[in-house]
Formats: C-alpha cells, structure tokens, sequence
C-alpha cells in the first residue's frame, strides 16, 4: 500500500511539467490555410473542403483562374448550413453586384469572400467556433452559378 502511494505521488509530480506547458499552446489561434479556384467554365476546382478540428481560424484564398470579368463570370465564396443554400442565393441574387451578391445583414451567411473576376483572388480568415458536426456547403452566389458551384465544408 505504501509503494503504491508513494508511485501515485511521483506520477503526478512527473506529469504536472507537460500539463504546465501544453496549456498556453492549446489557448493559442491555429490558422489553417485552404485554397479554391473558380473558372471560366462556371466550376470550382474542389467539391469538398475540410479543416482539422483543432483549428480556430480558417484562411480562405479564392482564385479565378479565368479570364472573363466578374460581370460577365463573377465568382465567389459563401459558407452556409446545407439547409440555407437555396435561400441564400436566392437572396444574394437580389441583392445584385453591388452588394457582391450577399444581402446585407444575412445571418445565414458564415463567410464569405467578394466577387471577383479572371485573374483576381480574394482572402479572408473567420473562426471555426461552433462549426464542428454541423453540415455546411460553400457556395457561389453569382446568379445561376449554385447549381454547379458548390461543395461540402467540414470542420473535424
Ligand atoms: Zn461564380
């Protein structure tokens, strides 16, 4: 009985070190970097994207890779839940290029890059917080580009 104690004693005094250290690394931002292009044949170059779940931010790079402008073949990048695809690019429709086919104030929204035409690229980081199990799509908002230009996003 005593061994055993004096064992208990001594593993807790080894372990609390690494317990000591590892706090201040879990605490810190992990950027996690992901890339897509869209074309000038109405694609993107991915139809899935996913970060680890130890990531707390994502940074996002939009391509295009064509060369028609963005009035013409305007590409971008919205996160949505799966369930708000349709609506939200019924409502990006609406609200036209001046409003990089987003409406304004829409909650549904996650993220999201500008429009941008062939040659330009975009970037923007947001956070994973409460992204983790849910079931997102991407989507370009461009009116007519959904049905073709989406994937599925996954944190996890
Ligand atoms: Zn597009």
């Amino acid at each position: 009985m005593k061994m055993l104690r004096y064992a208990l004693v001594a593993a807790a005094v080894v372990g609390a070190p690494s317990l000591l250290l590892s706090t201040p690394a879990a605490a810190a931002d992990k950027v996690c970097k992901l890339e897509i292009a869209g074309n000038d044949q109405m694609q993107f170059d991915k139809k899935e994207l996913s970060v680890a779940a130890d990531c707390t931010q994502v940074q996002l790079t939009l391509k295009h890779t064509g060369k028609l402008p963005k009035e013409a073949m305007g590409h971008n990048w919205v996160l949505v839940k799966a369930a708000d695809l349709t609506a939200v690019a019924n409502a990006g429709m609406t609200a036209g290029p001046a409003n990089n086919y987003i409406q304004a104030g829409d909650k549904r929204v996650i993220a999201h890059t500008k429009t941008i035409g062939g040659g330009e690229s975009d970037t923007i980081t947001f956070p994973t917080s409460g992204l983790a199990g849910q079931s997102l799509m991407y989507l370009c908002t461009f009116p007519g580009h959904n049905a073709l230009m989406r994937g599925t996003f996954k944190v996890g």
